[in-house]
């Protein structure tokens, strides 16, 4: 059940939050060893949050929009009390002292969280096989990525063994495994949602989100995380419109740019079959489709593994064995430096050792301006295009993913095709702007497809309602894998 439906049936009465946690509990149990999407189940702590809510009800409080609702973690936000470890061994048995600000706001809206998902180390990858934990599989065929670095998250949602989970997206990490999972995946708006207690990767480009069956179920989370944020010096103070109100159905008139230059090469044909069946549904509920072109964004993966690296390399430099994290053993001829040296070598894996290294690279003195600088600037063209295109269009689509999901080891020899799965996705991400993946459809051998919206900025409403209507007229978001 969706994640409505189930708060609706606890509200009126026909079933109760513990019920609903024992059923997703046991749905975990039989599924999760398949999948390995969690690294932490909190189940008593989920069973314990369940009673105090129905004790709650039964006392006549006033109930949250999401009260009693079980959720799925990424395990890159903090959880008070509930290991967070980022699938890093840097981190291996952490436990915060805080909770995330998404957390704390889910939790207040009577959201359960289940548990703490797995992702590629510190969110780097789009395969979650950068996890030191080891990779999820992918529900729709267990010998496939589920995507990352949300992988966790979007196959405990595609499996049904949560209705909502929260990822985080700083280059497509949220919308890149909804597709691959057939489920939706939300990334705000730069600054709509609060990074308070999220692990920082790229500071300029991360965001929090929702992974939902439904776009409906995707809104009514974003409601609750969403909004100003005071621990967050990034957050922004845009008022929220109420988002479920926007969901009217009605795209008539609504203008969607699409990138035809962008959808040539590499583009598997069952994609852009999809694709262009999605564009047809959506122009048949009186959307106009436009001719558009993104002049900068074939730059987009370069000017991202440029940005990204660099500030991945100075947010990772806390992880020093001094504060918290591992730290190595200490021998007698050891020097602090040594003791730093040893314990990052230890801790981080290689895909986290590789970008450290590149971004100290093209941020040190002599390569900063070919490199870093550049990349700003181009990030800065970027924007300008996306500036003008929605002079004229409302929404710009294009497929969220080149293909569906590839096998497990199948990339993982090659970092550049790694990276070049993020093509369609990393430019919401660069610029700030917000985007959605919905699932529209499914490979020859039964793999889901996702189509991307991007939007104005803080325009998540009109990108909801766009998406929702689509989800009207079809039934991909229903299917559901078949696991037991
Ligand atoms: N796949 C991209 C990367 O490896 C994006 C990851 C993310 O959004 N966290 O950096």
């Amino acid at each position: 059940m969706t994640a409505k439906s189930l708060a609706q049936q606890i509200a009126d009465g026909t079933t109760t939050a513990v019920a609903v946690c024992e059923a997703h509990l046991d749905r975990i149990k039989a599924i999760e060893p398949q999948l390995s999407a969690f690294n932490t189940v909190t189940a008593e702590r989920a069973l314990d949050r369940a009673r105090a809510l129905d004790a709650q009800q039964q006392a006549g409080a006033a109930l949250g929009a999401l009260h009693g609702v079980p959720i799925a973690i990424k395990d890159n936000m903090c959880t008070a009390g509930v290991p967070t470890t980022a699938s890093s061994k840097i981190l291996r048995g952490y436990v915060p002292p805080y909770s995330a600000t998404v957390v704390t706001r889910l939790e207040a809206a009577g959201a359960i969280v289940m548990g703490k998902t797995n992702l590629d180390e510190f969110a780097m990858g789009s395969s979650t096989e950068n996890s030191a934990l080891g990779p999820t599989r992918n529900p729709w065929d267990l010998e496939r990525t589920p995507g990352g670095s949300s992988g966790g998250s979007a196959a405990a949602v595609a499996s049904r063994m949560v209705p909502l989970a929260l990822g985080s997206d700083t280059g497509g990490s949220i919308r890149q495994p909804a597709a691959l999972c057939g489920i939706v995946g939300l990334k705000p708006t730069y600054g709509r949602v609060s990074r308070f207690g999220l692990m920082a990767f790229a500071s300029s480009l991360d965001q929090i989100g929702p992974l939902a069956l439904t776009v409906a179920d995707a809104a009514l989370a974003f409601q609750v995380i969403g909004g100003h944020d005071s621990h967050d010096a990034t957050s922004s103070t845009e008022a929220m419109p109420d988002l479920l109100a926007s969901l009217t159905g009605d795209v008539s008139g609504l203008r969607v740019g699409v990138p035809k230059a962008l959808l040539g090469e590499g583009v598997d044909e069952a994609v852009l079959t999809a694709f262009n069946e999605a564009m047809r549904t959506l122009a048949a509920r009186g959307a106009t489709l436009v001719d558009i072109e993104l002049p900068h964004a074939g730059y987009g993966i370069p000017v991202y593994y440029l940005i990204a690296t660099a500030e991945a390399s100075s947010n990772l430099a806390r992880y020093d064995g001094v504060r918290y994290g591992h730290r190595t053993t200490i021998e007698k001829d050891d020097t602090l430096l040594t003791m730093y040296e040893r314990s990052r070598d230890e801790g981080f894996g290689p895909e986290v050792k590789r970008r450290i290294m590149l971004g100290t690279y093209v941020l040190s003195a002599g390569y900063y301006d070919a490199y870093y600088l550049k990349a700003q600037q181009v990030r800065t063209l970027l924007r300008q295009d996306f500036e003008q295109v929605f002079a004229s269009v409302d929404v710009v689509a294009t497929p969220t993913t080149p293909t569906p999901a590839f096998k497990l080891g199948e990339k993982t020899s090659d970092p550049i095709q790694m990276y070049l799965n993020d093509i369609f996705t990393v430019s919401a991400n660069l610029t700030g702007l917000p985007a959605i993946s919905v699932p529209c459809g499914f490979s020859a051998d039964r793999l889901p497809i996702g189509f991307q919206l991007t939007g104005r900025m803080f325009d998540e409403a009109t990108l909801l309602r766009a998406a929702d209507a689509y989800q009207r007229d079809t039934a991909f978001h229903t299917e559901a894998p078949s696991l037991r």
